[in-house]
């Protein structure tokens, strides 16, 4: 991979974590673009407008014109999501995957902490405080946000779980790695709710709402016991859908309740890029 792949991947990263509050349709990532075009270019004549709608990649969504298969033609910053030979997500098959030595595992630290959740249309994003990281051959990412999609992206043997849980990470210079959870729906969930059920009691609903939590709250819990994990080298699974995110999906799924599938099904029906060609990557695997 170029570096120069890396580094527009990491420049995407650092725009789309600072634009915490996208209230429109438009793409968090290309947003602070259009808007630096916008007073570079002040006139508001049909074909600027024409040109911002463009840019912004207005509408992109997971059906229709707007769906996964047009992404690339809704705006000249989406190439990658038809052109892209590293795209996310893919399946994941153990049994074409290479077994990597357990010291090549993510190590996960993640301390309490506060969010601010926003419904940005297509997907509830929670942005943390700062103190939580992950560490991957002795490089530090910071955890920035995390968020869901439904169901799962990633597949195992083809199988979608209910739910994907991704919590976005940015080491000091913006390259991205992302750490995939997969969530389940079990018969035997407790009746009160699993470990998603105060943070599912204040999603959001509308589009561009916000919600404070205020009162720390331990990640841990929305991770599985084991550690055992899937790792390889993507991309972003939205547009622009830029390459050169190291990806880790863990093996183990975590439970989520039926009821909480159900309440974010209700603002967010189906919100998951199909799975795309592994090509020549490696996909490892690492496992006590
Ligand atoms: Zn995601």
């Amino acid at each position: 991979m170029s570096s120069r792949v890396i580094r527009r991947a990491a420049l995407v990263g650092v725009a789309a974590l600072t634009v915490l509050t996208v209230t429109s349709c438009g793409d968090s990532e290309t947003e602070p673009k259009a808007k630096a075009n916008v007073s570079a270019s002040p006139r508001s004549d049909d074909k600027a407008d024409e040109k911002k709608e463009k840019e912004e990649g207005a509408h992109w969504g997971y059906d229709g014109a707007g769906g996964p298969a047009n992404w690339a033609t809704l705006a000249e910053d989406f190439e990658a999501c038809e052109e892209g030979k590293e795209q996310s997500p893919i399946d994941l098959d153990d049994d074409k995957a290479v077994d990597a030595p357990v010291n090549k595992a993510v190590t996960i630290d993640y301390k309490p902490v506060t969010a601010e959740l926003v419904n940005n249309g297509h997907t509830i994003q929670a942005n943390v405080s700062a103190g939580s990281k992950i560490v991957i051959d002795g490089t530090s990412y910071d955890l920035k946000q995390f968020h869901f999609h439904l169901p799962s992206e990633h597949t195992e043997d083809g199988e979608h779980a209910d739910m994907e849980l991704h919590f976005v990470h940015a080491d000091k210079g913006g390259a991205l790695a992302v750490v995939g959870v997969l969530m389940d729906d079990e018969d035997d969930a407790k009746s009160g709710g699993s470990a998603f059920a105060d943070l599912f009691a204040k999603l959001p609903a509308e589009e561009g709402a916000t919600e404070k939590i205020t009162k720390a709250f331990d990640l841990t819990t929305f991770l599985p016991g084991d550690r055992d994990q899937y790792q390889y080298e993507g991309s972003l699974t939205t547009p622009p859908c830029a390459e050169g995110v190291k990806w880790t999906v863990l093996k183990e799924e975590v439970p989520v309740s039926e009821g909480e599938v159900a309440a974010y099904k209700e603002l967010f029906p189906k919100s998951n890029r199909p799975t795309q060609p592994v090509n020549d990557r490696e996909v490892s695997v690492v496992e006590d």
